[in-house]
């Protein structure tokens, strides 16, 4: 598929037979040196004008809450299966969960292993489970740790958290990647504390992209358009949980209730992708409005 790719973007740049498809915006995105092509659909490797950007999105992210002086937590991009099944993940999206395996096995098994990989044959009935499941959501380490901590206090908490989550859907839209960063800020108290959090980061996240200088339409997701000729993409997602992980960790609150909890989340590379495709692959030449807002990058 790479070589698809780099072939077609070769034609269309260099011009030959003049009959190639305009290139596709991840073509572009390649061909710029954006993002770096692994060989597997949706896994990239980002360059230092990329980065640059994401922390910039990073960093306006962090200042937008900065009000909460929320408790910043980070995890690894990976969670225990225990969490991972409390979370009932399984139950809406199996396709999409991505679980770790390793090999468990023996001298025997290895050289059985070694064997299969030169025969070219397939090895990978020989792993094993290993109880790591990559993270689907940024915010889902997040609520066995505040369960553990015992009852909120009465003014209900808010984490800041980040991390790259995994979601098994190869796909040729840019937008779609298998290992993406959410940055997301989680409220967990009471039903009012949550719907007020809501409402709140809805106007803050319509004016920041106002703000970045792109075109959006706001539900209780942010729409960007950003795909070649698709519907617009969510790049910001304002959610209400009701009581559901408050029940499934037992998360109380300072009066012995069920804590409900909220998130608002910011796909950061869709976010990214989204001013690369407005305002053009060079950074350097964006409006200096939107570089204002972004902190100077
Ligand atoms: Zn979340």
């Amino acid at each position: 598929m790479d070589a698809q790719i780099v072939t077609a973007d070769a034609q269309a740049i260099g011009g030959a037979g003049g009959s190639a498809a305009a290139p596709t915006f991840l073509e572009r995105l390649i061909e710029a040196g954006l993002l770096i092509p692994s060989g597997v659909l949706g896994l990239y490797g980002r360059s230092e004008a990329f980065e640059a950007i994401a922390e910039s999105l990073n960093r306006m992210v962090k200042r937008l809450g900065e009000d909460h002086h929320a408790e910043t937590l980070r995890f690894p991009p990976a969670i225990g299966q225990h969490d991972f099944e409390t979370s009932e993940y399984l139950k809406s999206f199996p396709q999409l969960a991505g679980t770790i395996h390793s090999f468990c096995g023996d001298d025997r098994g290895h050289r059985r292993l070694l064997a299969r990989l030169e025969d070219k044959e397939d090895w990978t009935d020989q792993q094993q489970p290993t109880g790591v499941v990559l993270t689907p959501a940024a915010c889902y380490p997040v609520y066995p740790v505040i369960a553990r901590r015992g009852p909120l206090p009465p003014e209900g908490k808010i984490i800041n958290v980040m991390s790259y989550c995994y979601r098994h859907e190869p796909s040729l839209e840019p937008t779609r990647m298998q290992l993406f960063r959410q940055h997301e800020f989680v409220c967990i108290g009471s039903p009012e504390q949550i719907i007020a959090f809501r409402e709140m980061w809805m106007g803050r996240g319509q004016a920041a992209v106002q703000a970045l200088g792109l075109p959006m339409e706001l539900k209780f997701e942010l729409l960007i358009p950003v795909n070649d000729g698709l519907g617009p993409t969510a790049c910001m997602s304002f959610n209400y949980h009701m009581d559901h992980f408050g029940a499934l960790w037992d998360i109380r609150t300072a009066d012995g209730g069920t804590a409900h909890t909220g998130c608002v989340g910011f796909g950061i590379e869709r976010l990214t992708l989204a001013l690369l495709k407005h305002h053009g692959l060079d950074p350097a030449r964006w409006p200096q409005s939107v570089r204002d807002t972004l902190g100077g990058q």
